[in-house]
Order: structure tokens, then C-alpha cells, then sequence
């Protein structure tokens, strides 16, 4: 504690938006929040400064302090929890485990080739084809000793699931073709990479082909923070070709020489946690999980939870599908047992029983709920919003598939606020690509709606929208999202209202009643006189009073309605100078157009 009450915190030169929540407990829509409100707008995986970060720390009540540069690399970032619980540990007991790889690059780089190559060549026990199915991760062996593979989908759309990876591994490799080059997937990987304070090895694929050009794209990567070793950098470039699987010993003598620079040491007889990697629905055994083991031993027969899915594990099975009743650290497990499919990125961890199970998931799930219940921009709810006045902006995150549709649809959605005059419509932020968990963050932060064209939404995305209350639509007709945006705009504004006349009433005498003072005997002429709708008296073609009914009667009965042809006796609110002859005009107000 400092002087003033303040937490003290440290925190490093430069550090991601998410990093910095996670070192100040707070989400990262609360501190891009924060950010916001001191001018500065940032995504989730923008880097910060430390001068910005000081002043996100000091409203969250930390007094911060600019890192000393001995502090080791494990103990700045965010530090996924396995981690730390192996940090936990007495060191005493720790013991070197094998380390975990995982592949990043931008998409046709040659990603999948890699690891089928290296998968093939170099499959744990020999027998490549051994491994039938894809169970999204796998160990190999390199002068007999183990490499674990996490295989991360390489899509776009799974950037989120990528950002996990990165978390999941202890030494990212980065794939980069060298006949293209640097692109922005490699720049987002080394994001991730940086983000999870993982190491990177550059695998400069494709050399095989004529048009390679090795020295270009070392210069981009020295460009983008990654200097190449012949350089006297720190980053290692290994030509490869995943195709003629040349360099591939190079690759994985690399990784072993980076990952004996650090420290890979797990507990295996410590508490035991990992990380969902994939997990799928079997139509006889129902959900299984494939898990990486990250500390401790996991044994047939415990009891794990896995984000809000929980289970008694009642098999394992390695990676050739071969029965098993025990994994260590760094080792893949596909389990059965779970009773839901968990996502994939979840952590699992044993616990002793299944109600201390039940328990923890109910905490989780009521947690979400809660979160949820603090919903925040549904289009919708920001309609009623501008409607009630509260808010006189309605805020877009615009995501499209080319750059080609995102101008026009930003520029009709701007003719449209243009339109209306008491509603402006801000785009705050449009690009191209799928709709990722960083766009959920902005729109959380900026109470704005994300609307795509043409792209995807992972589940991740879907998660985080969902926990965060934020609205997500997509379509593929352009018109349709522009007439949804317009509707919504018309629901938005105070509905024009118009008059309509329901009938009429000619009064045949007037006569004097106790209470309600003067009333009107009159027989209706057309349509029909509600006892609720509102009243005009018109005499010679000029209306004299409208008000609204006090009684209406028939034969003196009370009744809502008299319809045409009848006759009724009508007594107006503070009106009674009725004259015979005279019309009663029933009316009600109506939305225009319906
Ligand atoms: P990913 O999207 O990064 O997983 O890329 P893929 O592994 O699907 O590879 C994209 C394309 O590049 C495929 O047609 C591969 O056959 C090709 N490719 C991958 N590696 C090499 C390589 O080393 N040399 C050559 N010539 N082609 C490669």
C-alpha cells in the first residue's frame, strides 16, 4: 500500500488494453471506457503507453509505477492463469515439461501445410498415420524429445480463438510466406504473440518457389519489431518449405533451442488445470473435449470443470484415440464426461467433487446472467433511448466484406441521418473483416450497435456480445440494413400523429341531469361515439368545444360505444351549452401511415 491508501501497481512501457485490465481487475470495455472519457480511443488490443495507462490505473485507485527493466517478462502482461498457478507452485517440485507450439500467419501462408508436414515426418511413436482424426492438438518428437502442436483454426473469423493460442503456447510460430510477404494476419499474430508475452519463431515458408524473395520480407519483419537473428536481432528466421518439407528439422531445432532459453517446468503432481482446445458433440459417447494439460496430472475418474461445463472424466484417449488413465503436463487428451460442450479457450480445472462442480458452473453462469442483465445497446433499447430523449445519437460499428460495400452503406447510412433532423446517426468506426471480440469491446464501451455486411461472427464474438449485452446484426442485401436502419429511425421519432373521426352524433334535445350538469340526447349519425375517445362539438360548420365525454348512456345504462342509427345521451367534461342541432364528432389520434 502506498501512503495515499493506493494499491500500488507496476506496469511496463507499452502494454495492450487488454493486459492493462487484467492487471487492474477490471474488464477491458471499463478501461477503454476510461480511455474514452480522457480522449483516448482505443481497442482492445491497442498498445498503450505508460503515461496513458498511469491515468486508466489512478481512476481504477492504483497508484502505478513505470516497471524496472530487470522485472522479468513472466511477470508483466496478462498472465493466463494456468500460468500463475504453476508460478504457485513450490519450485522445488517443478519439472521440465514439454513445450507448447502453436502456428499463426496470415491465411494461404501455408499454416496447415506446415503442420501436416510436421505432423508426418514426425508424429510421437511413429505412426503418422496413426492419427486419424483431427482432435486439434498433438505432440511429436524431434531427437526423442516432445513438442506439443496446438492446431488453431486458421480463419479469419477465429482471431479470437488465434488470441488463445497464443495464451495456450509457450513459443508462437509465425509462418510467413516468402513470396508475400508481411500482411495484416502476420501483424495481428505478432499482436497476439506480444499480447500473451510468447516468443516467436518467423518459419519463412514457401521458399521453394521461384518468386521468394527471403531478404524483402526480413526487412518487414525487422519493420514490424521482429529483427532477424543473422541481423543480431532477437528473433529467429528459419527458411522452410512445408511443401518439400525442407528446413523442417531446423524448424523444430529451433523451438527446442528457444524453449530451453526459458523456463517450461510444470508440476505434475500439482493442482491440476489446462486448457479446452476443441471440443465436439459424438453421437454415441456425447461431448468430447480435447484438453491440454497444463500443470498437474489428469486422472480418469476426476472431476473437472471447464468454463460452465462440468463432469466425472469416464475415459481419456491420446492422440492415436488410444485409451489412457493419466496425462501430464503438456500433453493433448481427448476425455469423455463432460456434460456440455465447453468452448474452446476455456480453462478446465479438477476440483473434489462433483457438487463443489455444480457449484462453481451455477456461479459462473449466474455471473453471465447478471452481466447480461446490465444490458447495454440493443437497437432497440437505443431506440427508446433516443426516443425518450435520453440520447440523440444512434452510434454504428460498421463491418463489411470489401472495402467496395463499406462506402457506400457509410455514406447512405449518413444521407439517412441527415434526413432526420433530431437523431444523428454516428458511425463510429467502419472497416473490413469478420466481427471480432475487439469491434464487442467498442461498441460496449461506446453504446453502439455492430452492423455487418457480408462477414462472420465466431462464437467467442457471440459470447462476448452476449455477456456484454451488445446488439449484433448481419446481413447480405445491403437495402436491408438500410431499411432496418431506417425503420429504426422512424421508430426512433415521435410517431406523427393524426386525427381520425370514428363518427358522428346530431343532438335531438338537451336536458338537465343531477351530476354531470347538462347532457345531450342525439342520435348517432354514422361510424360509431366511444365512451373513451375524445369529442368536438361542431355547430354551423365551427367547432365550439372539444373535450372529452363524462357519461355516455343508453336508456340510462352506461356503455362504451352507440353505433350508428341509435340514439344515446352524452354529457361533455366542463362543456353543457349544448344546442339542438349540433354534430358530435368522436375522434381518436392516430400513427400516421397505420
Ligand atoms: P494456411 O491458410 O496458412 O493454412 O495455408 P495452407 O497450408 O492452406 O497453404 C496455402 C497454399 O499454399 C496451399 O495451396 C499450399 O499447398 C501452398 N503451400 C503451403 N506451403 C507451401 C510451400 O512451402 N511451398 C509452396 N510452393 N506452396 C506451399
Amino acid at each position: 500500500m502506498s501512503n495515499d491508501g493506493k494499491k500500488e501497481i507496476t506496469l511496463p512501457f507499452n502494454l495492450s488494453v487488454r493486459d492493462l485490465a487484467a492487471q487492474l481487475n477490471a474488464s477491458p470495455v471499463q478501461v477503454i471506457k476510461i480511455l474514452m472519457s480522457n480522449g483516448v480511443m482505443a481497442s482492445i488490443n491497442q498498445q498503450v503507453d505508460f503515461d496513458t495507462a498511469a491515468v486508466v490505473a489512478s481512476e481504477l485507485g492504483f497508484t502505478p509505477q513505470l516497471q524496472k527493466e530487470e522485472v522479468k517478462v513472466e511477470e508483466t502482461g496478462e498472465i493466463p492463469l494456468w500460468r500463475r498457478v504453476i508460478m504457485d507452485e513450490d519450485p522445488t517440485k517443478l519439472e521440465n515439461r514439454p513445450p507448447v507450439i502453436t502456428i499463426l500467419g496470415h491465411v494461404d501462408h501455408g499454416k496447415t501445410t506446415l503442420l501436416d508436414a510436421v505432423r508426418h515426418t514426425n508424429v510421437a511413436g511413429g505412426e503418422a498415420g496413426g492419427i486419424t482424426q483431427h482432435i486439434g492438438a498433438y505432440q511429436v518428437t524431434h531427437k526423442n524429445r516432445l513438442i506439443t502442436f496446438l492446431d488453431t483454426p486458421g480463419h479469419a473469423a477465429f482471431s479470437s480463438m488465434r488470441a488463445r493460442g497464443a495464451k495456450g503456447a509457450d513459443i508462437v510460430i509465425l509462418v510467413v510466406a516468402a513470396d508475400d510477404g508481411v500482411q495484416p494476419q502476420t501483424k495481428e499474430a505478432v499482436n497476439h504473440a506480444k499480447a500473451a508475452q510468447v516468443p516467436i519463431v518467423v518459419a519463412l515458408n514457401k521458399i521453394d518457389k521461384p518468386d521468394a524473395n527471403p531478404d524483402l520480407v526480413k526487412r518487414q519483419l525487422a519493420e514490424i519489431g521482429l529483427q532477424p537473428d543473422e541481423w543480431e536481432g532477437d528473433t529467429f528466421v528459419v527458411p522452410v518449405s512445408a511443401k518439400t518439407r525442407k528446413g523442417l528439422d531446423d524448424l523444430l531445432e529451433t523451438i527446442l533451442l528457444v524453449a530451453d532459453n526459458m523456463v517450461i517446468k510444470a508440476n505434475p503432481k500439482g493442482a491440476c488445470i489446462g486448457t479446452v482446445v476443441e471440443a465436439k458433440l459424438d453421437k454415441t459417447t456425447g461431448p468430447m473435449a480435447t484438453l491440454l494439460v497444463q500443470n498437474g496430472t489428469l486422472k480418469v475418474g476426476n472431476v473437472i470443470v471447464a468454463g460452465e461445463s462440468y463432469g466425472k472424466i469416464k475415459a481419456m484417449f491420446d492422440q492415436r484415440h488410444k485409451r489412457i488413465d493419466k496425462a501430464g503436463p503438456s500433453t493433448p487428451v481427448m476425455v469423455m464426461g463432460l456434460d456440455h460442450l465447453p468452448d474452446a479457450g476455456d480453462l478446465f480445472q479438477v476440483v473434489e467433487n462433483e457438487r463443489e462442480a455444480r457449484q462453481i458452473v451455477e456461479g459462473r453462469k449466474a455471473e453471465r446472467e447478471s452481466r447480461r442483465s446490465l444490458k447495454r445497446a440493443t437497437l432497440e433499447e437505443l431506440f427508446a433511448k433516443v426516443k425518450s430523449g435520453e440520447t440523440k445519437e444512434l452510434r454504428l460499428i460498421l463491418k463489411a466484406d470489401v472495402r467496395g460495400s463499406l462506402e457506400p452503406i457509410v455514406n447512405s447510412l449518413e444521407d439517412l441521418g441527415k434526413k432526420e433532423k433530431d437523431i444523428s446517426i454516428q458511425v463510429l468506426h467502419s472497416e473490413t473483416g469478420n466481427i471480432t471480440e475487439s469491434d464487442v469491446a467498442l461498441a460496449a464501451a461506446s453504446n453502439a450497435v455492430i452492423l455487418g455486411f457480408n462477414v462472420d461472427v465466431d462464437q467467442n464474438t457471440k459470447h462476448l456480445a452476449e455477456a456484454e449485452g451488445v446488439s449484433i446484426r448481419v446481413y447480405k442485401i445491403i437495402y436491408r440494413l438500410l431499411e432496418d436502419v431506417e425503420k429504426a429511425l422512424k421508430g426512433l421519432l415521435e410517431p406523427e400523429m393524426v386525427e381520425k373521426v370514428i363518427g358522428t352524433a346530431q343532438v335531438l334535445a338537451t336536458f338537465k341531469v343531477s351530476k354531470a350538469g347538462m347532457a345531450a340526447g342525439c342520435r348517432v349519425l354514422d361510424g360509431e361515439i366511444r365512451r373513451n375517445a375524445s369529442v368536438r362539438v361542431v355547430r354551423a360548420g365551427e367547432v365550439v368545444f372539444t373535450g372529452e365525454i363524462s357519461s355516455l348512456k343508453r336508456e340510462k345504462e352506461d356503455v362504451r360505444d352507440v353505433r350508428e342509427g341509435m340514439e344515446c345521451g352524452i354529457s361533455i367534461k366542463n362543456f353543457e351549452a349544448f344546442e339542438i342541432g349540433d354534430i358530435i364528432e368522436s375522434f381518436v389520434m392516430e400513427k400516421f401511415g397505420g
